[in-house]
């Protein structure tokens, strides 16, 4: 899964060509930095990696998505649709911008199911947020479809999954964009770092004037001040040497998705014995990113006794309905409404009305799905005796 893991030379004589400049902010400067401006480099490359024509870097995943839903014009009084197994990042971001977040189920792919979607779309749905879970597609062209039938804009996050595909087309160029996430333990990583990626020059001008004081690149590019603010932005500007880094994880990317596709199937064909196994639903198996192993037993049974077959080898795999970052009925933090501010925001309107509350046992179609599904992170270097072990385990729980 994480790109430090084959952090090199490449990486090093990127950051120090910064560091030989001395500047590490991207715009500006024009002088000192000799031709070196690395997070327009990384911008440019990023786009034209995925196959489109517009990417803005800003300084995390999380700021992705905010600067994207602010862009395309999402705020107080909006609902935003997303899925309830996602990262906590996801509905923060809608929340910051002071939209509600609407939960839909999960089917067998792990990521947002169509046909709940249809269901929780109002008049108040501003944006739909599928996620590409675990390094692999949702069914993004049949959500595509339905948000177009409402005229609702789709924003892919994308942050599991750089460089995923479906027949050859890049995740996060479906929707109107895609957002992505480069850190510490995602695939390509800047340690911090984001980036969104869009087909749509206006909506791309929004996002860079935002993302820096409302600054514009277009009339002003590489420079900044002296044009006119059509709004006011705030700021999430990458610096030069996360965008060194990149540029030199880019270009490493599909290496390591096909050495953890690799990986991958080795576990998958170790575990094909269990007893009525069946693997996550994958759109593309091609195009997927291998960052994660996931299967699925009969019962909840079944994949206990199979989880402790797994731990007593030393190798346990994760159980999502069991872990707090991920589900959607363990974030107790959302379902009790608990904030930090004096005045209830954003569970409470300043009158002190209640205005979001949440059923823990809303999504009852993905929690029977999540407590028999098991997960594996895939790695880019998974030693052989690691990789052994966990599929002598595998055919071992075959028993139980
Ligand atoms: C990691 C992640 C994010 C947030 O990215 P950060 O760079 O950590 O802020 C958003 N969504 C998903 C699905 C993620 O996995």
């Amino acid at each position: 899964m994480p790109g430090f893991e084959i952090f090199g030379e490449e990486e090093k004589k990127e950051i120090m060509d910064v560091l030989d400049t001395g500047v590490l902010f991207r715009y500006e400067f024009h002088e000192q930095r000799k031709g070196i401006y690395k997070v327009k480099e990384f911008e440019e490359k990023y786009a034209g990696y995925c196959g489109t024509s517009h990417a803005q870097a800003v300084t995390s995943g999380t700021a992705a998505l905010k600067v994207a839903l602010t862009a395309l014009g999402v705020g107080p009084g909006d609902e935003v649709i997303t899925q309830g197994f996602t990262f906590v990042a996801t509905w923060e971001a809608i929340l910051e911008v002071g939209a509600v977040p609407v939960f839909s189920e999960v089917d067998t792919t792990l990521n947002m199911d169509p046909q709940d979607l249809k269901k929780k779309i109002n008049a108040r749905t501003k944006c739909i947020v599928p996620v590409h879970m675990l390094g692999a597609q949702a069914r993004i062209k049949e959500i595509v479809e339905v948000a177009s039938q409402h005229g609702i804009p789709v924003l892919e996050d994308t942050a599991q999954a750089a460089g995923g595909r479906i027949e050859g087309k890049h995740l996060g160029t479906f929707g109107k964009c895609g957002t992505f996430s480069f850190d510490a333990v995602k695939t390509l990583t800047t340690g911090e770092g984001g980036m969104i990626i869009t087909g749509d020059e206006e909506l791309w001008r929004c996002m860079s004037e935002y993302h820096d004081h409302g600054h514009d690149h277009k009339v002003n590019p590489g420079a900044r001040g002296g044009e006119g603010r059509r709004f006011i932005g705030s700021n999430y500007r990458m610096m030069e040497l996360q965008g060194a880094i990149g540029l030199a994880q880019l270009a490493k990317l599909d290496f390591m998705i096909a050495a953890q596709q690799k990986n991958k199937a080795i576990l998958k064909d170790a575990a094909s014995r269990i007893p009525g196994i069946s693997f996550r639903e994958l759109v593309d198996e091609k195009g997927d990113t291998a960052t994660h192993f996931a299967f699925t037993m009969q019962d909840k049974e079944q994949c206990s006794r199979v989880n402790e077959c797994l731990r007593k080898d030393g190798v346990g795999a994760i159980n999502f309905s069991e872990n707090t970052w991920h589900f959607y009925p363990r974030w107790e933090h959302l379902l009790e409404g608990k904030t930090i501010t004096s005045s209830g925001f954003p569970f409470t309107e300043p009158a002190g009305k209640r205005r979001i509350v949440y059923d823990p046992l809303a999504l009852p179609q993905s929690s029977a799905l999540m407590e028999r599904t098991l997960v594996y992170p895939v790695s880019i270097r998974m030693p052989e005796e690691k990789l052994q072990l966990m599929s002598q385990a595998l055919k071992k729980a075959q028993y139980v």
